[in-house]
């Protein structure tokens, strides 16, 4: 039999489906889930490094279920067809002066997909997008389609805002918004112990804040976002465009002399850090987010008690360099607020976010593997859709609402339809 084929972002993920569909309407989504035998695994834009989706079963595209619909202006509530790109939804919501609270760092995930993992930006007193959802409808393993709510479907609701497509496949969702507003982003080097001595100031002064850390450096690259008044947005300059493919082709050079060339590495990682130079420009939120991501990694990223952020981000640090791993990819440091969310990382304590990345082209296994003992040993929880070794009773002992969320999958999918060999070993099945 002829056999699809389905990759992810990265490459490193890849399978042989039995089928693609690619429903057009609800009613054909309903219909492909319950005429599937299974295993039956919903795709956003294959942006999650973790073999989520793999399956030599169904995959279903959600490229047929796009769009925008106004519900509820005076709520600033609107509903997103669940294969809507995040890239997509910024100027449709600001046509209704609408915009996002926050986002993540690049906008090419569909809003399903990065609500299925739990996907977040950075900000002391903001959540992932999955806290700016409103309610959502569900179309579970036999075809039915539930609608969501803190109201209605309570249960699944709770549960369902970060949930790997294990309970079923986002339809549509209904996402709380804001007013429309403008950005100013800062860039600036900044010394690494001054930095790490003054988070929650940083924290504290800024609307987002986050910095990369290229661990052979002494400096880190931090970037403040914060919402202005200011005149209208920076013209986009024609050149800008060519400038950051410039900047990347710069950047995927450095990888690949650091790849054959490790001694580089420190001198490589300095001219990193010091030509970002200092800058500043205003941009409206959907345009100030996102950057261009075109040089391909692989990722692993922790949460962290907030509190402990900077006692593990120096460990992983000092543990890259006292290894010499072969990396030129920066550390990723971000805030992210606690929510309520049973399978969120953030769940109950306000939480840092460390990444580590390797260059697509170079191993990662070893180096993952000593960082993710250390993300461990401060109690990290991993990111959903980045690359961890953790089983289910590693989660069982992270997540107070681990057996509750089992109960509500097995409620939902006593079949295990929605199950696959990734999905098995994360719950245990
Ligand atoms: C370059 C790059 C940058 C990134 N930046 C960030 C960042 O800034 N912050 C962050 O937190 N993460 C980030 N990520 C991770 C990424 O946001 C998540 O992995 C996200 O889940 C990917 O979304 P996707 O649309 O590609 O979904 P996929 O990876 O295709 O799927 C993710 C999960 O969602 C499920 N899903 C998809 N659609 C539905 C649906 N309709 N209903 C129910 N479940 C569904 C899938 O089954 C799967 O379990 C980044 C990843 C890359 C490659």
């Amino acid at each position: 039999m002829a056999r699809h084929s389905w990759a992810n972002w990265s490459g490193w993920v890849k399978c042989a489906p039995k089928t693609i569909e690619s429903p057009q309407s609800e009613g054909d989504l309903s219909r492909v889930v319950r005429n599937a035998t299974g295993p039956v695994r919903v795709a956003g834009s294959g942006h999650s490094f973790t073999p989520l989706v793999e399956t030599n079963g169904t995959i279903i595209s959600m490229d047929g279920l796009t769009g925008v619909d106004l519900c509820n202006l005076e709520q600033r509530e609107v509903n997103v067809w669940g294969g809507t790109r995040i890239c997509d939804l910024g100027l449709p919501l600001k046509d209704y002066d609408l915009a996002l609270a926050n986002q993540g760092d690049i906008d090419r995930q569909t809003i399903t997909g990065a609500i299925g993992t739990g996907t977040h930006g950075t900000g002391r007193a903001l959540g992932s997008l999955s806290t700016q959802l409103a309610a959502f409808r569900l179309v579970t393993a036999v075809g039915d389609v539930l609608h969501c709510s803190p109201d209605v479907n309570t249960d699944v609701f709770e549960g369902g805002r970060v949930s790997l497509g294990a309970l079923g496949i986002m339809s549509q969702v209904r996402m709380k918004c804001r007013p429309a507003y403008k950005l100013e982003e800062h860039i600036w080097p900044m010394d690494v112990d001054h930095c790490l001595g003054r988070l929650d100031a940083f924290d504290d002064a800024n609307r987002h804040f986050e910095f990369f850390w290229f661990p052979y450096t002494d400096n880190v690259i931090a970037k403040t976002l914060n919402e202005t008044q200011k005149g209208a947005p920076d013209p986009r300059p024609p050149e800008a465009r060519s400038m950051r493919r410039a900047e990347n082709r710069v950047f995927q050079m450095a990888c690949e002399a650091g790849r054959f060339l490790p001694f580089l590495k420190p001198s490589l990682q300095r001219y990193l850090t010091n030509s970002s130079g200092e800058s500043t420009r205003i941009r409206w939120s959907c345009e100030a987010f996102p950057s261009p991501r075109t040089v391909l990694f692989n990722e692993m990223e922790y949460a962290i008690p907030a509190e402990e952020g900077a006692d593990c981000v120096r460990e992983i640090a000092a543990y890259i360099r006292g290894r010499r791993f072969n990396v030129m990819f920066p550390i990723e440091f971000r805030r992210v607020a606690d929510d309520d969310i049973w399978l969120s990382p953030f769940y109950g304590r306000p939480s840092v976010t460390i990444s580590i990345h390797q260059y697509a082209k170079q191993r990662y296994r070893r180096f993952f593997d000593g960082c993710e003992a250390i993300f461990r040993s401060y109690g990290g929880r991993p990111h959903w859709g980045k690359l961890h070794s953790l089983k289910a009773k590693d989660f069982e002992a992270l997540y107070p609402k681990w057996g509750d969320f089992l109960a509500l999958r097995q409620r939902l999918d006593p079949d295990r339809k929605f199950v696959n060999p990734h999905l098995k070993e994360i719950f245990g099945l």
